[in-house]
């Protein structure tokens, strides 16, 4: 049985106060909430704050983006060793932005998602077909070469990572997946994680699921066999919405 994993990609809101004040409202709406890991991924300038924000809770602290060199004349990155250093514990890696507006490729997101195994995090790797390549018939192939050139040579380790799809078609657009597309593509991603690491370690791997998900579409979507949580932009950053998700996921 894979325990849901539900985590806030906050992208660029919040300031380091705003952030400590949205945590405090989190953990007070999920109190008692045990069986659902609760993640939140805030801009880098707020992760010290968030981090003392989120101690003594099962509020697990993650990163947006992470370098995949230790150190070094690379302006605007981040390493993992510096993500470790603020105890943050997970990091999204591939994000559709990130592909979009900043020229991640797979293989830059392999060596990132490398990097930050390698120092101890979890990495958060999205994949997921634009509106374009759904259209065009692409959506099993770009989801499939996302997903094994991103997660390429990770030997044992693959079996640490939680991958997210996210069809971009559905991201901050309010028009979420239905229950049944989404699952269709989770059983492909989870087919795909099979033939690069064996079914054994494939059934253990959880698949969010991030595009528009919301408190009032979220219990459907989990409800699907291989959908195994969320990723959640604009309904996590308010406490409300967001632990009403986790709640979706008891
Ligand atoms: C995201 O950007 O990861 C995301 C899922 O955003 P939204 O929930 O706003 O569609």
């Amino acid at each position: 049985m894979r325990k849901k994993i539900i985590a806030g990609n906050w992208k660029m809101n919040k300031t380091a106060a705003e952030a400590a004040a949205l945590i405090a409202g989190i953990k007070k709406e999920i109190e008692g909430v045990t069986t659902v890991e609760v993640v939140v991924c805030p801009p880098f300038t707020d992760l010290k704050d968030a981090a003392a924000a989120c101690a003594g809770s099962s509020v697990m602290l993650g990163a947006q983006n992470v370098h995949w060199e230790a150190s070094g004349a690379f302006t605007g990155e981040i390493s993992a060793a510096m993500l470790k250093d603020l105890c943050v514990t997970h990091v999204i890696i591939g994000h559709s932005e990130r592909r979009q507006y900043f020229g991640e490729t797979d293989a830059t997101v392999n060596k990132r998602t490398k990097a930050a195994l390698a120092a101890g995090l979890t990495p958060i790797v999205c994949v997921g077909e634009t509106l374009e390549e759904r259209d065009g018939g692409q959506m099993e192939s770009v989801v499939v070469r996302q997903t094994k050139l991103g997660l390429a040579d990770l030997g044992a380790d693959l079996a640490k990572i939680v991958v997210a799809y996210e069809p971009v078609w559905a991201i901050g657009t309010g028009r979420t997946a239905s229950p049944e597309q989404a699952q269709q593509v989770h059983a492909l991603i989870r087919r795909t994680l099979a033939e690069i690491g064996g079914v054994a370690v494939a059934d253990t791997i959880r698949i969010q699921y991030g595009g528009s998900m919301k408190p009032d579409n979220a219990k459907e979507l989990m409800s699907q066999p291989d959908i195994d949580g969320g990723l959640i932009g604009g309904a996590a950053l308010k406490a409300d919405s967001f632990a009403a998700i986790i709640k979706a996921g008891v």
